[in-house]
């Protein structure tokens, strides 16, 4: 723990990676890497664990260690990544975008010319769920009903803010709107906090097994005509259906609207270190996409190319260059 404090206020102070050297007469150059994700009961969590276990069975012969805390999510992870406090980190194509150009959330920032995509991971449907007896139906339900809008920092907050901008509501809105992290949102929809409950999450996982396991919740569609708006217009947003039969009490597909989860990190972060991650996932791709049900689809191809927006990190590249991808 020592060691990872000390790292990561050097990090941040010096604003690049830095080995730490063994105190052993070993010359083998060490460097601790972070990875940001989410919150426990998320897939993000599960992509960042997936790829240290990957990289730390190599540290070696490479000298990377690599860690991947629980974090606020997307937006928290980009601002980390710019700050130089994390290496990488997990973030939804549409942040990813946002991000890279200084649009929406990041215009008062301005644009980060340093942040680079690594390679997107799985589809997150846009997802929300509501108590059974709460009559909610669809997303315009919502008005007038207490809801968890998700901490300041991940996604689905951000994205959400987005769907109720396109559609001329306020919080004020809301009857109630709650600000719980995403791992303590189930369990508050089940105890009657909240009617309903947002997340932007990848499928299945198990906060919304959770939710939809523990009390009689159900998914409720978000669609229309602002939807097939943001759509149209965003090419960071996807049409998307989470399949029935996947959580109980939704028997019939459920259609929304989606964004990419997105692997990033930035200039920052020497191109050998990102070269090594990536070859640690790629070379292992089989027993990665094991590691969590959401990534069962996912394909090498697509995930070197769809749903990003900053331009590829160098190591990254000369990884794929090298398996003959691009
Ligand atoms: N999409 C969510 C976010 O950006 C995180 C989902 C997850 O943890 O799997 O905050």
């Amino acid at each position: 723990m020592k060691l990872k404090k000390l790292f990561t206020s050097s990090l941040a102070a010096a604003g690049l990676a830095i080995g730490i050297q063994s105190g052993a007469a070993v010359a083998a150059e060490q460097s601790f890497v972070t990875i940001g994700t989410g919150g426990q009961t998320g897939v993000y969590y599960v992509v960042g664990q997936s790829i240290c276990r990957l990289v730390n069975r190599g540290s070696d012969e490479h000298g990377i260690k690599c860690t991947a805390p629980s974090t606020g999510g997307s937006v928290a992870n980009l601002n980390a990544i710019r700050e130089g406090g994390q290496n990488m980190g997990v973030a939804q194509s549409d942040w990813q975008y946002h991000a890279y150009n200084g649009t929406s959330k990041f215009e008062e920032q301005g644009a980060n010319k340093e942040l680079r995509a690594v390679f997107s991971v799985h589809p997150e449907p846009f997802t929300v769920v509501a108590r059974a007896d709460s009559g909610i139906k669809t997303f315009d339900d919502l008005k007038g009903k207490r809801v968890n809008v998700g901490n300041p920092g991940s996604g689905q907050r951000g994205t959400l803010e987005v769907v109720m901008a396109a559609k001329g509501w306020t919080m004020d809105d809301f009857k109630l709107a709650s600000e719980l992290k995403a791992a303590e949102q189930s369990q508050a929809l089940c105890d009657n906090k909240v009617d309903a409950i947002v997340y932007a999450v990848g499928h299945p996982n198990g906060s919304i097994k959770e939710a939809t396991t523990s009390c009689e919740a159900v998914l409720v569609p978000v669609s229309g005509p602002a939807i097939d708006k943001l759509v149209a217009e965003n090419d960071f947003y996807a049409s998307a259906t989470i399949p029935g039969g996947m959580y109980n009490g939704s028997d019939a597909d459920t259609e929304t609207f989606g964004v990419g989860a997105t692997f990033v990190s930035s200039t920052k972060t020497d191109s050998e270190t990102i070269y090594q991650v990536v070859k640690a996932v790629f070379d292992n791709f089989d027993r990665f996409k094991r590691l969590h049900p959401a990534f069962a689809n996912l394909d090498p191809a697509k995930m070197i190319k769809d749903n990003l927006s900053a331009p590829l990190h160098e190591g990254a590249e000369r990884y794929y260059k090298e398996r003959g991808w691009m």
